[in-house]
């Protein structure tokens, strides 16, 4: 069995006017390596239609606003792994995005896609939640787009699930500019083969004071890939922990 009906909209609220009309029997495709892999191992049957999100305007830019920095969720890993403004302000972003699968992954699997997915073991969502990213949720209201930024865990309900209504989708994600002396980083312990889902993948973000002699803030962020530590993570409400010092 295959969808009936493929979209692509060019703006927030054609596509959520779209996903509205639907009631629910409409999914939101983006680089498809999670969506198109879930239907052709039978985890779901695919729904009547899919609306593809990566050719909304403005959803594939990365930009620096009023002390933020925003990502639009079409954002693919490879643009964000390569992106002057992550790899400054960003680090465990930058880092954790380009280890997502190989190159062919990368080049058109989006960082909305990987949130949205809701995997603990989610690389980019691991490397944004130690960057105290926000994330855009923008809602279909019958008449126009509203938008509104959440703090990223409240979307996650648990293990491969979002708290998002079928007349809404992820717009964006958004972390502050750092700090001076502030920095991060991501790193992940794999099995030897690599390909399975890691052991461990860890983000964190740390601010030195001025001399540089000692930590007074940092976030750290952990999320388990094997089977039981997934199953483990199932049973409290977040799909990664952060932890906030000092
Ligand atoms: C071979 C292979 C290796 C992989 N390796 C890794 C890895 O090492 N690390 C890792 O973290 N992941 C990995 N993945 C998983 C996957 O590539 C990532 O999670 C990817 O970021 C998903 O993005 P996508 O655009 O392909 O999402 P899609 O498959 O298009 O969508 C995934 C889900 O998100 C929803 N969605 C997408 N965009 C939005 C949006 N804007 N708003 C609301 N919902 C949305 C879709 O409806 C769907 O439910 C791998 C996948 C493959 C096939």
């Amino acid at each position: 069995m295959r969808w009936q009906a493929y979209h692509t909209p060019h703006s927030l609220d054609e596509a959520l006017a779209l996903l509205s009309d639907y009631a629910g029997a409409a999914q939101i495709v983006a680089g498809g390596t999670d969506l198109i892999l879930d239907f052709q191992q039978g985890n779901h049957a695919p729904p009547q239609a899919l609306v593809d999100v990566t050719t909304i305007r403005g959803l594939d830019q990365i930009i620096e606003e009023d002390g933020w920095i925003i990502v639009g969720a079409a954002v693919t890993h490879t643009v964000i792994e390569a992106h002057p403004l992550i790899r400054r302000y960003g680090a465990a972003l930058a880092e954790s995005c380009s280890v997502v699968g190989g190159p062919q992954v990368r080049n058109v699997a989006t960082i909305g896609g990987n949130v949205a997915h809701a995997l603990p073991a989610a690389d980019g969502t691991i490397g944004l939640l130690a960057l105290g990213a926000e994330v855009q949720v923008c809602t279909w209201n019958g008449i126009a787009v509203e938008c509104t930024w959440q703090p990223l865990l409240s979307i996650f309900v648990g293990p491969g699930m979002n708290s998002l209504a079928p007349n809404q989708m992820i717009g964006a994600f958004r972390f502050p500019v750092q700090e001076p002396h502030t920095g991060s980083a991501f790193d992940r312990i794999m099995r030897p083969q690599g390909v399975a889902l890691p052991i461990l993948g860890v983000a964190a973000q740390v601010t030195l004071d001025a001399a540089g002699a000692r930590a007074v803030a940092a976030a750290i962020a952990v999320g388990p890939g094997q089977a039981d530590s997934i199953s483990r993570a199932g049973k409290r409400s977040d799909p990664a922990g952060r932890a906030q010092l000092g």
